[in-house]
């Protein structure tokens, strides 16, 4: 199967509301190319030094969605162009994302990114955290950055039930938080789904999908 064609059949079955970000970390740019050949224009890469690489390389029009841990240090190298931060777990990397988006005169999007799985291993903040982010001062200041969603990972399992469960509980925290809306944030999206469970994300109410081995193949 081409590149070209499993995107087209991935999209062919997304509903209309949810979002492709097509997941091409470690992929050459001849492979980007072909779903770009294809009509893709959202690209997810998980490191900051590949991505920027890609971006220097790639035409102007593509969004590049940062999907991976951020560190604090490696923020300024995405800052210039990137359009949509995934993984964002700290007030203190949000503050430096802030900084960074300011100096570039811009105002960068970002998804919070909620711990859902059982793993210890796997990013993300718990709901208290969350609530207390959004609610403090230090938050509220912040000019150059706007949440506009959130973001998690379900347990890598074949279980369906495990999976489905920490999807709902995701959008539930999303439900939760009433589509907060105020100057910088607007909470409209939730990151959901990978190549082996995006179909169940959809179900629990998932708007964007993070697919990479079912587009590009195995990596
Ligand atoms: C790699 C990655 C994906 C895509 O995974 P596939 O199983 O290849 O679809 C999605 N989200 C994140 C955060 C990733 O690191």
């Amino acid at each position: 199967m081409s590149i070209q064609s499993n995107l087209n059949e991935i999209k062919a079955e997304l509903p209309a509301q949810v979002t492709l970000v097509a997941v091409s970390k470690t992929k050459t740019v001849s492979d980007l190319m072909e779903a770009y050949n294809a009509g893709q224009r959202i690209f997810g890469e998980n490191k900051i030094q590949e991505m920027a690489g890609k971006y220097e390389e790639m035409p102007k029009d593509i969004q590049w969605h940062m999907i991976g841990h951020v560190q604090t240090n490696k923020v300024k190298y995405m800052a210039p162009f990137v359009s949509l931060v995934h993984g964002v777990d700290s007030l203190k990397l949000l503050a430096e994302i802030n900084k960074q988006a300011k100096k570039n005169n811009r105002v960068i999007d970002c998804l919070l990114q909620m711990h859902i799985a059982e793993e210890e291993t796997k990013f993300g903040m718990d709901e208290s955290e969350l609530n207390e982010l959004l609610a403090s001062d230090e938050f509220r200041a912040m000019e150059n950055i706007k949440v506009i969603g959130l973001m998690g990972m379900a347990t890598f399992t074949e279980d369906e039930n495990q999976i489905r469960k920490e999807f709902t509980h995701l959008k539930s925290i999303f439900d939760n938080l009433g589509g907060l809306s105020t100057d910088n944030c607007q909470l409209t999206t939730l990151s959901m789904g990978m190549s082996g469970d995006y179909n169940i994300a959809i179900e629990c109410g998932s708007t964007m999908v993070r697919i990479g081995s079912s587009i590009f193949g195995h990596r």
